[in-house]
Order: structure tokens, then sequence, then C-alpha cells
């Protein structure tokens, strides 16, 4: 396999496009926006950067790995003799049924087709192709070229061939594969998102402030960054998405989000993508928003 198709250029498929195209594949990086793929190009470039100044790579495997991408408006030139899809678009169940029934009639029926969700229904997604036992999830962690895990998702009709040359593939990109079963939240997500939930929850009971709470999960439990800063790095919109699918899929109320948390959405505060959130991010440095809260 050498032919890659990353659909969606931001947060998550410029980075999914980098290690692939790091790892010696050639890569066709498909966005709907122009303009998101300029970023992605300009952000998979920032990122070369700062591997070579890690030593990491040398300027010339750069060189090497930015001319194995290719940018894709049309969907049907970025899966052009593709041999595997890659789909991190936006997490909304109708835009992705749109891409898997398009990729099902573009591309040969031998292709895989992963989807890089947080937390929708593989099967669900696999539904909408002819092809349900090459339909998987592939779920890559933010930042892509850092983390190690990607958590593999069998969806209902997934087949083991599939599920083992995807977890070939995750290794040949240097990452760690983790199995994991199609289930609301499925691992990552079902433990972590009601963790976040409840730190947000604790701020807006007024038990600590942002940075007390930060500080607490972080030098008490050796976490790397505190619950509140996390939330605010994956996006309170996708925080609230994944709740909302944690409370559907499970039927239980210890999965409702916090009502600070819909406010936030609401009000448009979804963290670092728009530099307002438990922290304001518009300067060199986060700092802890604190009186918004009491
Ligand atoms: P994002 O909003 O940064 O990027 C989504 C991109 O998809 C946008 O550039 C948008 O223009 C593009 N897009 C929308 N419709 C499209 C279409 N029909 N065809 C092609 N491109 C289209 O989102 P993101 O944070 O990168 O998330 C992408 C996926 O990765 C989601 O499913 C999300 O749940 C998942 N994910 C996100 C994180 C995270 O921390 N942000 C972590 C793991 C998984």
């Amino acid at each position: 396999m050498e032919n890659i198709s990353v659909i969606g250029a931001g947060t998550m498929g410029n980075g999914i496009a980098h290690v692939f195209a790091q790892h010696g594949f050639m890569v066709k990086l498909c966005d709907v926006n122009a303009q998101a793929l300029e970023r992605g190009v300009a952000t998979i470039t920032k990122n070369l950067d700062r591997q070579i100044k890690k030593e990491l790579i040398t300027a010339e495997e750069k060189v090497e790995i930015l001319d194995r991408i290719t940018t894709h408006t049309s969907l049907e030139k970025g899966v052009e003799a593709t041999e595997l899809v890659v789909e991190a678009a936006s997490e909304n169940f109708e835009i992705k049924a749109g891409i898997f029934k398009k990729l099902d009639e573009l591309t040969s029926k031998e292709v895989i087709l992963a989807t890089n969700t947080s937390s929708i229904s593989i099967t669900k997604i696999a539904a909408q192709t002819n092809r349900p036992e090459k339909v998987i999830g592939m779920h890559f962690m933010n930042p892509v070229p850092i983390m190690s895990l990607i958590e593999v998702i069998k969806g209902f009709d997934t087949s083991e061939a599939t599920l083992q040359t995807i977890l070939t593939v995750a290794q040949k990109i240097g990452k760690t594969p983790v199995p994991a079963n199609d289930k609301p939240g499925f691992v990552a997500n079902k433990i972590l998102m009601p963790m976040l939930n409840e730190a947000i929850h604790t701020l807006n009971e007024g038990t600590a402030g942002v940075e007390e709470i930060d500080q607490i999960m972080k030098l008490g439990m050796a976490h790397p960054m505190g619950p509140l800063q996390l939330a605010d790095f994956i996006g309170l919109d996708v925080c609230l998405s994944i709740m909302k699918v944690l409370q559907e899929g499970y039927g239980e109320s210890k999965y409702a989000p916090s009502t600070l948390l819909v406010n936030m959405v609401n009000a448009g505060h979804l963290g670092m993508k728009t530099q307002k959130g438990f922290y304001s991010w518009d300067g060199p440095k986060a700092i802890a928003v604190s009186e918004r809260f009491n």
C-alpha cells in the first residue's frame, strides 16, 4: 500500500496526512474548503520545522515529505487510484454519511474506508456503503504527529482481514494501534469525556476556580494537562457533541452535559479555536478566566 487519501484538512486531517507522508506514503489531502487545505499545509510545514529543530528529521526530509502531499478540493480527484481512505471531516453524521456514500461509488471495492470519528458509530457509517466489512474506525489522538495511540474500532460487520490490515498500517506509520469495539465513545472518550464534564460541573458548583481544578489534577494525578485546559484544547463543541452521544447511547443521566458547557458552546466560547474558553488564548500564554464562573 503506497497511496492514501485523507478527507478533511482540519486539526486532525493535516496531522494524519503529515504522519503518513513522513512514513513514505503518497498522500492526497482533500477538503471542500480551499483555505482549509492552505492552512493544513501551513500547519504541516510549521510542525515539520519543529521536528527539524528537535533533530527528528532533516531539512531534506522535510522537502521530501511535503512533496509526497498533494491537495484537492475535488473528492473524485482526491481518491483517484487510492488504496486507503482515512476520513477526518467535521464530526457530523450527515456530512460523514454523504462522504462515505460518495467514497463507495468512487473507489474500487477493495479499498478500506477508515474514519477518524471521535464518537459516531462505525456501524452506522459503514451502513452507508456496500462494503461494511471494509469500514473501520482509526481514531488518532491530537496532536497526531506526537501522540502514539490509534484506537482501532471494529464495526459490527468489519472483517478480521480489514482489522489486521489497519493494525499493520498503523505500525508502519510509527503508531501503536489498540483495538476496541463499536460502543458509544469507544474506550478513550467513554472514560475521558465524563472526567472533563465532571471538572466543568465542579467549576460550575464553585468548588474551585479554573487554575485550581487544573492544578489539582496535574499535580495530584500526574496528568500532563488539566481537564479544563484539555477541554479547551479539544474544542468545547466537540466535548459537548461527544457527551450527547454518550447520553443518548447509554441513556444514563450521569452523561448529561454540564449546563456551563452547554452555555459556553451556545455563546461561541469553544476553547482554543475561538481563543475563548476556560482560558483566553489570544496572547502568547493561555490565561485562566476566573471571574465569569463565580
Ligand atoms: P476540523 O473542524 O478542524 O476539520 C474538519 C475539516 O473537514 C474542515 O476543514 C472542513 O472544511 C472539512 N470538511 C467538512 N465537510 C467536508 C466534506 N464533505 N469533504 C471534505 N472535507 C470536509 O475538525 P477536526 O477537529 O480535525 O475533527 C475531524 C474529525 O476527527 C472529527 O470526526 C473529530 O471527531 C475527529 N477527532 C477530533 C479530535 C480533536 O481533538 N479535534 C481528536 C480525535 C478525533
